[in-house]
């Protein structure tokens, strides 16, 4: 029996063209799965699913604006019409509005907050009837450093980011009955699109990481491929609730 094999298996990742999730999408591929890459930018999915199927995987672009229900509802109706089944979610997709907490709108604090938790639980609950029908599932929420530590400049993100290991500790113990893990991954500074627009934002970001992390650099969605296969596989069947640093030992470190 190979524990992380994922032949046969349906996957999900949001915000699965770019960045922490198409690394995602690279490891469930690798092993064996077929993977839905649900983003805005349908071109750019295309485009990574493309990349993917010629390296010898499995995967397919579907259009998703996480925010919106309705389009959540869609993206698993094309899922199930593309492969019959969902076995794996990666609640992936998000985003950053880095302000202090005074000069925020609260059209922005809900924007982060619908992008990055909202969605999780949308989406969770979307495919929940898939997974039922499927025997049992793996659902993999996207934390961050900051569902552990507050920032000035992040107090929508932080909120967003905490309410993640909280929501999939209440999914694991809810869904337990359904055969469904739930875990959550904490990554640390990982280099994507996202942190290279906070490197230019925040001055000396670069140097303070490099600073704290013990492994001496930043992560990079590589750094994701293994995580990806071990919480979506069987590999994983008695591990639900927890939330995992990612982080090359960031959050172990004082100082
Ligand atoms: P990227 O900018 O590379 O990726 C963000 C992804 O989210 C894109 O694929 C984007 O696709 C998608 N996305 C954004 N908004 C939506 C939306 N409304 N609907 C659907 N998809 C959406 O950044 P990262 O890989 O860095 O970020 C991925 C996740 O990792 C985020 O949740 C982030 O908070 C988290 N994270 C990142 C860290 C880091 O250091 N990089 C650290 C901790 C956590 P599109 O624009 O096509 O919709």
């Amino acid at each position: 029996m190979d524990l992380f094999s994922l032949k046969g298996k349906v996957a999900i990742v949001t915000g699965g063209n770019s960045g922490i999730g198409l690394g995602m999408a690279r490891g469930l591929a690798d092993a064996g799965a077929t993977v839905a890459l649900a983003a805005r930018t349908v071109d750019k999915s295309r485009k990574v699913a493309g990349e993917i199927e010629s390296s010898g995987g499995k995967a397919f672009a579907v259009e998703c604006d996480v925010t919106s229900g309705e389009s959540i509802e869609a993206m698993v109706q094309a899922t199930l019409d593309h492969s019959g089944r969902i076995d794996i979610l990666v609640n992936n997709a998000g985003t950053n509005i880095r302000k202090e907490p005074e000069e925020l709108t609260y059209e922005e604090w809900r924007f982060v907050l619908d992008t990055n938790l909202d969605s999780a639980f949308r989406c969770s609950t979307a495919c929940l009837p898939a997974m039922i029908e499927a025997g049992g599932g793996k659902i993999l929420n996207n934390g961050s450093m900051l569902s552990i530590f507050g920032s000035s400049w992040g107090a929508p993100y932080a909120a967003s980011k905490g309410g993640m290991v909280q929501l999939t500790k209440s999914l694991a113990i809810a869904w337990a009955k359904h055969n469904i893990q739930v875990n959550c991954f904490l990554p640390g500074f990982i280099d994507t699109p996202l942190t290279q627009t906070a490197r230019q934002q925040l001055e000396g970001l670069n140097e303070k990481v490099l600073a704290r992390t013990p492994a001496d650099r930043w992560g990079s969605p590589d750094d994701f491929r293994g995580l990806a296969v071990f919480l979506g596989s069987q590999a994983s069947n008695y591990v639900t609730g927890t939330a995992i640093p990612v982080d090359g030992g960031f959050s172990v470190n004082l100082i």
